[in-house]
């Protein structure tokens, strides 16, 4: 199949890779200029696990190619794949559609035969049908549906899922498109859930999963406050939860909050589609209230392991908003790390993948260093703020020669608290 990608980034990349992997023939088309030329020279602009091998190969055989034109990419597509950002109004917080607006305006007067437009971004309900609009006033002779494709990958593991999806959701309103979207789907025909539906009810499972798992961790981290303050240990407290099929065990990790591109964004978005829908959404409008506080919560605690220290150093562990991945976007480390500027302190951080982004957005306020020993040297706190692997490995026994102060305040529960006091560490978890 012809597919085009509108959007290479952290969703369009995998996507567009994985397809072309699975023999289509596969152009992305992105507005940015170096992004392409970065990609048209073989240099992959985003990091995920696994991505840069599967993309160097699809390159080589012809299956993926890159262009910033629309003219180039759209006419012989049978599937356009909308995959552009839709980040919140900087005023209402609701999702901000002109880039998807944009998109489906630049790609209408190209569309030639039929053509199916999916929107792989996450977008609020009804927005199948502005874009269905917006491409008949612009090209009234085309012939085309417009269909939901909510994407579900989660960033760190967006090849693993592209290949091993738990859903694929389908929302559209004609059966030809359906038929395609099958199609294009049968090397997953046995492996996964395949769920057709109406193209709103498509639009909105995505919000509705997103807002439902931010209000599980906002959950589990309130749990985890209540631990504190009754001597309960979370760990203990979410393994005996997990195991009741009916709640799960994932996403029962307490922490210093959701971020990341996807659960700050979609959980305001949900909040204000159900306003102006006259639907009151306590549950997420609590989950956001409380994400923003926890981040505080993180800062004010971090701040008070050095309280009394005369210019006391912050050695920072973990960037990115999750691990896996480079994408500093709304990530807690970030908000933090600026709560904890703001309070005059010095900082060093060390991130394994996503230096450079960070560098991007704070150069020189802070320090950065090249591993995670270096990080602490000197330091007067490790706070922890990432869940990567290799934070686990930490050397307790190295660490406590190289810092000044041994004090730890592992927001992500890494360490195994017993060895950290066993090494003398003035240790603070998280709800344990
Ligand atoms: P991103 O910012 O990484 O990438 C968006 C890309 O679209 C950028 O490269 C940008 O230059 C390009 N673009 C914008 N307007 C364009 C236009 N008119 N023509 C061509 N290119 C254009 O965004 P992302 O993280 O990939 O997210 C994309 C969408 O997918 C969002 O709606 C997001 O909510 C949703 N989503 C993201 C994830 C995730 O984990 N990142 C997961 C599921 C869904």
């Amino acid at each position: 199949m012809k597919i085009s990608i509108i959007g290479t980034g952290y969703v369009g990349l995998p996507t567009g890779v994985g397809f072309a992997e699975l023999g289509n023939e596969v152009t992305c088309i992105d507005r940015d200029i170096r992004k392409i030329e970065a990609l048209k020279e073989g240099k992959i602009t985003l990091y995920e696990e696994g991505l840069e091998d599967l993309f160097h190969k699809n390159v080589r055989s012809g299956n993926l190619k890159f262009t910033t034109s629309m003219k180039e990419g759209i006419p012989d597509a049978d599937l356009v794949i909308i995959a552009v950002g839709t980040p919140p109004h900087p005023v209402t917080k609701e999702a901000d559609m002109k880039y998807i607006h944009a998109a489906a305006t630049e790609l209408a007067e190209h569309l030639s035969g039929y053509t199916v437009i999916a929107t792989k971004s996450t977008v609020p309900v009804g927005t199948g049908d502005d874009i269905e609009t917006l491409i008949s006033k612009k090209n009234p002779f085309a012939d085309f549906d417009v269909i939901s494709l909510p994407e579900f990958l989660r960033e760190g593991f967006a090849v693993h899922d592209f290949f091993y999806p738990d859903r694929i959701i389908v929302g559209a309103e004609k059966e030809r498109a359906f038929n395609l979207i099958k199609e294009l789907y049968l090397p997953f025909a046995d492996k996964t859930n395949m769920l057709f539906v109406k193209r709103r009810s498509a639009e909105t499972i995505k919000y509705a999963s997103n807002a439902f798992l931010a209000i599980k961790i906002h959950y589990i981290n309130e749990m985890a406050d209540f631990c504190e303050a009754s001597g309960a240990d979370i760990t203990e407290v979410a393994k005996g939860m997990g195991l009741d099929s009916r709640i799960g065990n994932k996403f029962l990790n307490p922490g210093p909050g959701y971020g990341g591109s996807c659960f700050p964004k979609d959980t305001m978005a949900m909040s204000y589609m159900a306003r102006q829908n006259g639907v009151k959404m306590s549950l997420v409008d609590a989950a956001i209230i409380g994400n923003q506080l926890r981040k505080e919560q993180m800062a004010q605690r971090i701040r008070n392991a050095v309280k009394g220290i005369e210019n006391p150093k912050i050695a920072v562990l973990g960037l990115a908003f999750k691990n896996g991945t480079d994408d500093c976007r709304e990530s807690p480390a970030i908000e933090i790390i600026n709560k904890l500027l703001e309070y005059g302190l010095n900082i060093t951080a060390y991130d394994p993948k996503a230096m450079g982004t960070a560098c991007n957005i704070f150069g020189n306020k802070i320090s950065y260093a090249d591993d995670m020993y270096q990080v602490i040297k000197d330091a007067d706190v490790l706070a922890i703020l990432t869940e990567w692997e290799e934070f686990k490995n930490l050397d307790l026994e190295r660490a406590s020669y190289l810092m000044k102060h041994k004090n730890i305040v592992d927001c992500r529960n890494l360490l195994d608290a017993k060895k950290a006091k066993a090494h003398g560490y003035s240790y603070r978890g998280i709800g344990r």
